[in-house]
C-alpha cells in the first residue's frame, strides 16, 4: 500500500503547479537536482572530510566512503568554479541557518560583538534578533537604512567604531539595491573586525555577474543553496584559506554529525547547472524580470521602498493603501497568488501585520515567465488591493 505521505506530495505537486510564486526565497529546481536529492547517498553516514593531507585531516569515520569521498570533492570543486574562486568551501551545512551558525562558531566566542543588519529593516534571524541563538550567544549591535530604505553606510562606519565589533555581516532578506562590499570590507579592515558576507538571497546573482562579488573582500562567505541558485534546500560556507581548519571543525564535529550526501549531491549537480550559459542568462532574466515589474508598480502610483530594485526582489510599501501586508498576502492566496508580507523601513505595525509585501521574481522566471507576464501579474496584485480597499471603505 502506497504511504499517506505520497497524497501530500501530489497536492503540493498541484499547489505549486496552480499558483504565481512571487516569494522571493523560493525557486523550482530541475528534475536532475530531485533525482539526486532522492537517491540512495541518503542512506550513507560519512561524518568528516574526504582525506586532504593540507589541511591535515584524516579522512572519514566510518567504512564505505570511497564514492561519497569522491562526490564531496567533486561538489567543492564545482562551487569553486561557479564563483571563480579559490576560498575554501564546506558544502555540509544543512541550511542558511546552519551555514551562518557555522561561520561564527568559526571565528567567534561566545559574548563577542557581532554588527549586522538590522531584522526590521531587512537582516536575518541569525543576524542576532534576540529570539534565535545568534543574538543570545553573541552581542549583536545593527546597523540600519537611511529613510529612503538604503543601507546607511555612514551611520555603519560609526556604530562600527563606536562598539568595536569582532564581526561585521553584510546580506540581508529583504534588500533589493546592490550592497556595498568594498565599503564594508573597509570598515572591517579599520575596526579589525573579520568581515562575513551573507549572500543567501543574491548568490545566483553574484554567481551569474548581476551582482558585484564578495570573493576577494569578505573572510567568510556564507549561502543557501535553494533561493536564487537554485538548488536544492541547504547551506555552504566559503572562507579565505587560512580560516579552512576552523571552519571544518566547526562544522564537524563543532555543530553537525553525519553530512547530508543525497543534498551535496544536489548541491553539486545545481553547481553543474549555474556554470551553464543558460543560468547565466535565467539569472539576467531574472533582474530584468524584477525592474519591469517594479516598474510596473511605479507607474501605477505605488511606493515601492528604496524607490526601486537592483536584483531579483522589491518591497511594496502598502501604507497609503491602509491595508496590512498579512491581509495582502491572505487574499492574494486566495486568488492563486502566492508572496509574503513584509515590514517597511521604520515600520509602525507589528512584524505579523506589516505594512509592506515582498515580491521576487527568481521562482517564476525558472517557470518561463517573461517581463510582459510579470507586468500582468502585477495589474492582478493591483485590481486585488482596489478591491480590497473599495471594500475598506
Ligand atoms: C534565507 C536566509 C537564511 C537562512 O536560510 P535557511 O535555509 O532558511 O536557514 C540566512 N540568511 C539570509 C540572509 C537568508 O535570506
Amino acid at each position: 500500500m502506497a504511504s499517506k505521505v505520497f497524497d501530500f506530495i501530489a497536492q503540493e505537486q498541484e499547489r505549486q503547479k496552480n499558483t504565481v510564486e512571487l516569494i522571493a526565497s523560493e525557486n523550482f529546481v530541475s528534475e536532475d537536482v530531485l533525482r539526486a536529492v532522492g537517491s540512495c547517498l541518503t542512506n550513507k553516514y560519512s561524518e568528516g572530510y574526504p582525506a586532504q593531507r593540507e589541511l591535515g585531516n584524516k579522512g572519514r569515520y566510518y567504512g564505505g566512503c570511497h564514492v561519497v569521498d569522491q562526490l564531496e570533492e567533486y561538489c567543492v570543486q564545482k562551487w569553486k568554479e561557479v564563483f571563480h574562486t579559490d576560498y575554501h568551501v564546506n558544502v555540509q551545512p544543512h541550511s542558511g541557518a546552519s551555514a551562518n551558525q557555522v561561520a561564527y562558531t568559526a571565528v567567534l566566542k561566545p559574548g563577542d560583538t557581532i554588527l549586522a543588519m538590522n531584522l526590521n529593516n531587512g537582516g536575518h534571524l541569525t543576524h542576532g534578533s534576540a529570539v534565535n541563538f545568534s543574538g543570545r550567544i553573541y552581542n549583536a549591535c545593527f546597523y540600519d537604512v537611511d529613510e529612503n530604505g538604503c543601507i546607511d553606510y555612514d551611520a555603519m562606519e560609526r556604530i562600527a567604531h563606536e562598539v568595536k565589533p569582532q564581526l561585521i555581516l553584510a546580506g540581508a532578506s529583504a534588500y533589493s539595491r546592490i550592497i556595498d562590499f568594498e565599503r564594508f570590507a573597509k570598515v572591517a579592515k579599520d575596526v579589525g573586525a573579520y568581515f562575513m558576507v551573507d549572500m543567501a538571497h543574491i548568490a545566483g546573482l553574484v554567481a551569474g555577474g548581476e551582482h558585484p562579488s564578495p570573493f576577494g573582500l569578505a573572510d567568510l562567505v556564507s549561502t543557501t543553496t535553494h533561493k536564487t541558485l537554485r538548488g536544492p534546500r541547504g547551506g555552504m560556507v566559503f572562507c579565505k584559506p587560512e580560516l579552512a581548519k576552523k571552519l571544518d571543525s566547526a562544522v564537524f564535529p563543532g555543530l553537525q554529525g553525519g553530512p547530508l550526501q543525497h543534498v551535496i549531491a544536489g548541491k553539486a549537480v545545481a553547481a553543474e547547472e549555474a556554470c551553464t550559459k543558460e543560468y547565466r542568462e535565467y539569472i539576467h532574466n531574472v533582474v530584468v524580470n524584477c525592474k519591469a515589474m517594479c516598474d510596473e508598480f511605479l507607474a501605477m502610483g505605488y511606493d515601492v521602498v528604496t524607490g526601486g530594485t537592483d536584483n531579483h526582489l522589491f518591497l511594496l510599501d502598502l501604507t497609503k493603501t491602509g491595508l496590512t501586508g498579512k491581509a495582502v498576502q491572505e487574499e492574494l492566496d486566495r486568488n492563486g497568488i502566492t508572496l509574503n508580507k513584509n515590514c517597511v523601513p521604520n515600520e509602525k505595525r507589528s512584524p505579523m501585520q506589516a505594512s509592506g509585501v515582498r515580491i521576487g521574481t527568481a521562482a517564476m522566471t525558472t517557470h518561463g515567465f517573461t517581463a510582459e507576464d510579470f507586468r500582468a501579474v502585477a495589474h492582478r496584485i493591483d485590481a486585488v488591493i482596489k478591491k480590497m480597499m473599495a471594500e475598506n471603505q
